[in-house]
């Protein structure tokens, strides 16, 4: 199974200002010394050591993921505006996939914006199945795409549009299983778990974390414990969540406590506050590891999600 990050913003699209722009490239050219220049050799040394902040971003995009499975299948989390640049890719890389399953946590406007731009629904033959614990899924979907809203309602797609309310606890997709768990969130929201040959991915965002997610019950047990990646939401500072107490949003201080109740191997910081820029987001990082040390966690990862990742468990 491999997972790759299209989308990693929370709530809106967030991409560089032109300001943001240049203060990286200012503070880029003010390390370089005339020894850098020297060979191409040099100039590389110099860029792979530059810090992720400065060499890079998180992306603007708003949520969306890609699974592959070991199968071949592909799975889709959430359609953000990520979900334009996924259909990109497969169209670049001539996929011959003529079937999506698209899993969506809740329908805030960051988790759909991308279902009009994605290439694969505007190809005849191609199968779309729109997946969601949430019994009223086909309304809330197509009620979004339409007029004033949007100029065309779905049914202008070309390709065969299918809609499933999720009942019961989990379904498979090929060699892989799919379960999910209703998280705290205005609305509701849903964390998905993908399963396959031993290995487990939980996608947790629009999540805000309460003591219900510690206690040690079985149903927490057989989601949580000893996955090998946790991607959670972590939009806030430990602070800032204090002042947006029930907003639906969890801290980072917060989300690496999980991780550490439940042993999971990776963290995977998600959802990123629009008024936190790259600089702000990477340093979190490092509190969070830190924060995983003083915990006594022993060989957590913690990553910040970007666009174009790429982790196999
Ligand atoms: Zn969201
Ligand atoms: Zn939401």
């Amino acid at each position: 199974m491999k997972v790759t990050f299209w989308g990693v913003r929370g709530s809106l699209p967030n991409p560089l200002s032109p300001d943001q722009v240049r203060s990286k490239i200012a503070a880029v050219v003010q390390r370089i010394r005339p020894s850098d220049l020297e060979s191409a050799r040099t100039r590389e040394l110099f860029l792979s050591g530059l810090p992720p902040a400065l060499f890079g971003t998180v992306g603007g995009n708003t949520t969306c993921l890609e699974v592959r499975t070991d199968d071949g299948n592909i799975i889709i989390l959430d359609g953000g505006t990520g979900l334009r640049d996924l259909g990109v890719s497969l169209e670049k890389k001539r996929d011959p996939l003529r079937e999506f399953s698209l899993f969506f946590t809740h329908f805030h406007w960051d988790h759909l914006q991308g279902i009009p731009f994605f290439g694969p629904a505007w190809v005849k033959g191609n199968l779309l199945v729109f997946a969601s614990p949430f019994p009223s899924v086909e309304r809330i979907i197509r009620e979004q795409m339409k007029p004033p809203y949007f100029p065309v309602t779905m049914d202008a797609m070309p390709a065969t549009l299918r809609f499933v309310y999720l009942r019961g606890e989990s379904v498979r997709i090929g060699g892989a299983e799919v379960r999910w768990k209703r998280m705290n969130h205005p609305g509701g929201s849903f964390a998905y778990k993908i399963t396959e040959n031993n290995k487990s991915v939980i996608f947790a965002t629009d999540s805000e974390v309460t003591d219900r997610e510690f206690q040690q019950r079985e149903e927490n047990r057989s989601f949580f414990e000893a996955a090998d990646i946790l991607i959670l939401d972590s939009q806030y500072t430990l602070e800032e969540s204090f002042t947006k107490f029930d907003y639906g949003h969890t801290s980072y201080t917060m989300a690496v406590n999980l991780a550490v109740e439940w042993k999971v191997k990776m963290l995977v910081l998600f959802h990123h506050e629009p008024r936190y820029d790259d600089r702000k987001l990477f340093g979190i990082r490092r509190s969070a590891q830190w924060h995983g040390e003083q915990l006594g966690s022993r060989g957590l990862e913690i990553l910040t999600a970007q666009e174009g990742l790429e982790l196999t468990p």
